[in-house]
């Protein structure tokens, strides 16, 4: 068994649309569904051209394109947002893009309880959860509020065929993480685990073809479909230690998020492992090999796709990792092996320096899982 034997599964009331093209043929279509009439489209300034497409798809039923959400949900971003919707005198939104797009159309939910519909560019899983995020005072404060949830998910692989190899791979491995921590997450359930392993399979797929070929429109649908799975994951359960450093190096570091995902999943996997021997088990499957955290370190293809592969790389100081290790260690929260300073510290060090996770499952060599 790869579940506890006792569980509960909450399912939310989400329609995932999934198609080469979706964005512009499916999304009025959807918009229809939830009699909406005036949708106001959000997206970043990078991302205007896909939402002005979704928009000018949307005809007479768009209120307008802001094309203003930034990294982290700046509160008075959501301010001018919100001020928009009003203006507009709209009755749901669109967000076109990222996780940064997603979440400035949850936040504009959370205030003014319209209902929202996600077109995701990334893999980074945001639209199939209830989690929004804001960012005020430089604190980034999160919560659950089931009515920030995206009613309808418009899944459209062309969408993600501009995305390069460097933020592939990170979203990508972002993407992973969620399923990581589900399967060892309090909250696990059988269909939460068959949900990771599925996705954990199709993204290592997918990823190393996209590396050689961004292009290879089959390969983009296998990852996309692989972010739905994972960020499924992400929605059903509470996450663990590795999303919390994550959470801390991004909000409080200003560490960039897919980036600081990718860089830290291995080593805090290799720590966790020992604790969650049913997690490895069924990684150990998806992924085809015996050593997890070293084959999620190789994703990136030894750092030759232009990923970064240390912390310091990204900028954090060695003067943050005990204070950074402190702040992870300091409030409890679930995960499968005892959270304590030290061992956070461990996981951090490592992650800064870079190198190979420790894993201690090398001594297995290669073998092949059973
Ligand atoms: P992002 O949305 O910030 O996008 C990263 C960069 O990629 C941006 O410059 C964007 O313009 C660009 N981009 C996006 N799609 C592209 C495409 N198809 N082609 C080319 N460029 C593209 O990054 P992200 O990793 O998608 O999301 C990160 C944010 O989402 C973080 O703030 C994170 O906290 C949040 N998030 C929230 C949840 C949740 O459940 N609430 C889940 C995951 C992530």
């Amino acid at each position: 068994m790869t579940f506890r034997d006792e569980f509960s599964y909450e399912t939310r009331p989400v329609r995932v649309v999934f198609r080469p093209g979706a964005a512009v043929t499916a999304t009025p279509g959807e918009a229809a569904r939830l009699g909406l009439r005036r949708l106001l489209v959000v997206s970043g300034s990078r991302g205007e051209q896909m939402a002005r497409a979704v928009a000018d798809a949307l005809g007479d039923s768009c209120a307008g394109l802001h094309a203003e959400a930034r990294m982290h949900v700046p509160v008075e971003d959501v301010d001018r947002a919100v001020a928009a919707v009003r203006a507009a005198g709209a009755d749901g939104c669109v967000a076109v893009g990222g996780g940064s797009a997603i979440g400035l159309g949850k936040a504009i939910a959370l205030r003014t309880g319209l209902p929202l519909i996600a077109v995701p560019s990334t893999y980074s899983g945001s639209e199939m959860t209830p989690v929004w995020g804001l960012t005020e005072h430089g604190t980034k404060r999160t919560g659950r509020d089931p009515v920030v949830q995206p009613r309808s998910v418009v899944y459209d692989p062309r969408l993600t065929l501009s995305l390069p190899v460097p933020l592939t791979v990170t979203s990508g491995i972002n993407a992973l993480a969620h399923a990581v921590e589900a399967l060892y997450a309090p909250d696990v359930s059988p269909l939460v685990s068959v949900m990771a392993e599925e996705g954990v399979r199709a993204m290592a797929e997918a990823l190393p073809r996209l590396a050689g070929d961004p292009a290879d429109l089959d390969a983009r649908s296998r990852a996309l479909y692989a972010a739905w799975l994972c960020g499924a994951c992400l929605g059903a359960t509470t996450m663990g230690l590795h999303h919390k450093l994550c959470h801390v190096l991004g909000g409080t570091y200003g560490l960039p998020h897919a980036e600081t995902h990718t860089v830290v999943l291995p080593h805090a996997l290799a720590h966790n492992a020992p604790a969650a021997p049913q997690a490895l088990t069924v990684l150990r499957r998806a992924l085809g090999t015996y050593d997890v955290p070293r084959a999620l370190w190789d994703l990136d293809l030894a750092g030759r796709l232009g990923t970064p592969r240390s912390l310091a790389e990204l900028g954090l100081k060695e003067a943050d990792l005990t204070p950074a290790a402190a702040r992870a260690a300091g409030e409890p929260y679930a995960n499968p092996r005892e959270v304590t300073e030290e061992g956070v510290r461990g996981v951090l060090l490592a992650a800064f320096e870079g190198g190979p996770p420790d894993s201690g499952s090398r001594t297995e060599g290669d073998r092949k899982p059973s």
